[in-house]
């Protein structure tokens, strides 16, 4: 189906405008200006969506739900001033690295808001974790229980901690991002009941505190059930360990996974929709097993960056292999953003320095690094462009890039936060010394 350049809009940032001149705008910025000032490729941020979604899962969860506290998934894409965002927003932090936890630590977001989640996590990150004072532990195997109660009994602490279980539902999305099925390195399985013994494992360390059950199902997840149906094996294991040894659900994490709007045709749930599915299900069961309402953990990351991030890139040469295919090739590719080569993901592409309704072409975007399966974007109609135009790629802000890469000895883009007509650059483009800055000889 054949999208106009204007139709693709929506799927920009809240702040998206286009001038006379038919220049794409961001945050009162014009995104050629930036591509001036900055270089290409460049990833754009804009501030007031990055806000606006922080307050929008705030609101549609707590006006349902009051108990509940979002926490931002780092990985979908953290650096120190978007922690520093997130902070304000107060928002807790989900993270899965003694990295990420470091860059939670140097702008002094609230410890007891962060949650340590991951399937190996090191002693050194656990320790890191501990003396920092972490609030939140999502423990993820047997090995990582024992060793965590053992580096807890060292510094004397008693560390408050969820179990991950895996419920054994199929979310329904690609099989490299499905992490709540039976056959996944993630997780407790509760069919094979070593849900059951961690619980009772956890419950009996000394140097633990488990207060809740936590599970993620995989990401994006494009329709509400398979949450509730996990919610339901989820609290009905609550009840029947309730029965068995006491143990008191404090708090619920049904973790991340929320879906975004990548394409002009793509219908998905919108945050209103998961948090009425999600809320509606845990007061229900709740009530019908007679469990007090736990408190609620969301994990959004895709979710809250996807939007608000576009990247630009300059045209370079174009292929054209008569009755095959057009090749329009760009400054940048799968070193940048992996997610077309990875997972086969799905992008709409705009000139954004000609925005217009003109009658589109098919043309598949290519990037510079050496591997046929560099394409940013298959397949797609855009209104024409050429050698030296701007093309931007909307919902870009999530797990681009931090799935980046140094390949082809390539640096990695600049990254600007835009608002209220200023732009500042939050990260640096990578220069070629830095390519080399760890080497010896
Ligand atoms: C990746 C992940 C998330 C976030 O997933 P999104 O799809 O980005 O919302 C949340 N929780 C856990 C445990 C994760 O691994």
């Amino acid at each position: 189906m054949h999208q106009s350049d204007l139709s693709k809009l929506s799927l920009f940032p809240l702040t998206k405008d286009i001038d006379s001149r038919g220049h794409l705008h961001i945050g009162g910025c014009d995104c050629v200006e930036l591509t001036k000032k900055f270089g290409t490729p460049l990833y754009v941020f804009d501030e007031v969506t990055l806000r606006s979604k922080c307050q929008e899962f705030k609101t549609e969860f707590t006006k349902r739900y009051s108990n509940t506290l979002i926490i931002y998934a780092s990985k979908a894409f953290l650096n120190r001033a978007l922690a520093i965002i997130f902070k304000e927003e107060g928002l807790g932090l989900d993270v899965v690295s003694g990295g990420e936890l470091s860059v939670a630590q140097s702008v002094d977001f609230p410890c007891e808001k962060v949650c340590f989640h991951g399937n190996n996590k090191t002693a050194d990150e656990l320790k890191l974790a501990l003396d920092w004072g972490i609030g939140r532990i999502v423990v993820d195997n047997f090995d990582e229980l024992e060793l965590l109660n053992s580096l807890a009994h060292k510094t004397g602490a008693k560390q408050t901690i969820l179990v991950r279980l895996n419920p054994g539902v199929d979310p329904h999305t690609h099989r490299h991002t499905t992490t709540g099925i039976l056959d996944s390195k993630f997780g407790f399985p509760l069919a094979t009941g070593q849900a059951e013994t961690a619980v009772v494992k956890a419950m009996s360390a000394t140097n633990l505190d488990l207060v809740g059950l936590h599970f993620h199902l995989g990401s994006p997840i494009p329709d509400t059930s398979s949450y509730q149906t996990a919610i339901s094996l989820v609290l009905n294991f609550a009840k029947e360990m309730k029965a068995k040894c006491d143990f008191h659900l404090a708090e619920l994490s049904p973790g991340g996974g929320f879906a975004v709007k990548y394409t002009v045709d793509s219908k998905t749930p919108g945050i209103a929709d998961y948090a009425e599915a999600i809320t509606a299900k845990v007061k229900s069961l709740a009530t019908e097993l007679d469990l007090t309402y736990p408190k609620l953990i969301i994990e959004p990351g895709r979710a809250i960056v996807a939007q608000a991030g576009v990247a630009l890139y300059t045209v370079g040469s174009a292929k054209e292999i008569p009755g095959v295919r057009k090749y329009i090739c760009v400054d940048g590719g799968m070193g940048d953003n992996i997610r077309p080569a990875l997972y086969e993901a799905r992008y709409e592409v705009l000139v954004a320095n000609k925005v217009s309704d003109n009658e589109p072409t098919n043309v598949t975007i290519a990037g510079k690094y050496c591997e046929s399966g560099d394409i940013l974007a298959r397949d797609v109609s855009m209104a024409p462009f050429s050698t030296g135009d701007i093309i931007a790629i909307p919902v870009n802000g999530a797990y681009s890039i931090p799935m980046s890469s140094n390949y082809n000895m390539i640096p990695r883009p600049a990254i600007a936060m835009v608002k209220d007509g200023k732009a500042r650059l939050i990260r640096k483009r990578e220069s070629y010394k830095d390519l080399m800055r760890l080497d010896s000889i």
